[in-house]
């Protein structure tokens, strides 16, 4: 099944008031190719202000508890993104799974909570450098999934991002045969799961994507896009990795 290509930005901590400039140009250029759905993942400081400076372009948070509200200092809910404006939110990031000590039930209810919420939520997997080292990428990746997959709520907004964590920040990318055979695999976990359902989630690739290597990561069946970290700052990094997005589509 053809799916739409769905590229986002994922600006992690980094991001002013003076930054909104270049969201403002990312945002203008994005409007150039309205066959791939494309937004930023901001702090969340700057939701609010991004949202009213570029109007209609997807603005998410990258992380949200699962709670409404409560006790829980320093997080932020489904209703408070919402009231932000923002319209979509990652969850289960490797950067936060590790330093915030994130388990896979934790963001399967983060999960249920943004899509309960009408978010678009994109889910990251992923394996260490470790476990792809002894050959254990795939059942490690297939058994997080599973377990981080919301339950008893509809899928659709759900997207998943497959982002080997040796690959983040880091200017490796996963070959093109690792990454069709894992994104293989996790369609057939998906379909597995939700039945026709899944045709509609979209299994985004994270990890140095770049200008250089967009197009051959896009060209792999089962690629449906790309979660985007440090080439998403500059609109002259980003706008090329969409542009070739859309020439895929
Ligand atoms: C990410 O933050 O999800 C990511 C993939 O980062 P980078 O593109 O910088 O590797």
């Amino acid at each position: 099944m053809a799916r739409r290509k769905l590229v986002v930005g994922n600006w992690k901590m980094h991001g002013v008031g003076s930054d909104l400039a270049e969201i403002e140009t990312i945002a203008a250029s994005a409007k150039g190719y309205p066959q791939v759905d494309s937004g930023l993942c901001v702090p969340a400081t700057l939701i609010e202000r991004a949202v009213r400076a570029v109007p209609g372009f997807p603005i998410g948070a990258q992380d949200v508890h699962f709670a409404d509200k409560g006790a829980h200092t320093g997080c932020l809910s489904t209703p408070m993104l919402v009231d932000a404006g923002a319209t979509m939110v990652i969850v289960g990031h490797s950067e936060r799974r590790e330093a915030q000590n994130e388990s896979d039930s934790e963001v399967r209810r983060k999960a249920e909570a943004a899509l309960r919420a009408g978010l678009l939520t994109i889910l990251c997997i992923g394996e260490s450098l470790e476990v792809r080292e002894a050959g254990q990428a795939l059942p490690t990746v297939d058994q997080q999934l599973d377990a981080s997959l919301p339950r008893d709520c509809p899928v659709e907004g759900l997207a998943i991002a497959y982002e080997p964590i040796w690959a983040i920040g880091t200017g490796k990318t996963a070959t093109i045969e690792d990454i069709s055979e894992m994104h293989s695999a996790l369609r057939r976990r998906l379909r597995s799961a939700y039945g026709d359902a899944a045709d509609g989630i979209r299994i985004l690739y994270g990890g140095s994507v770049k200008p250089a290597n967009a197009a051959e990561i896009f060209s792999v069946l089962d690629v449906d896009g790309a979660l985007v970290g440090g080439a998403s700052l500059k609109a002259a990094d980003f706008l090329p990795i969409i542009e070739a997005a859309a020439l895929k589509g």
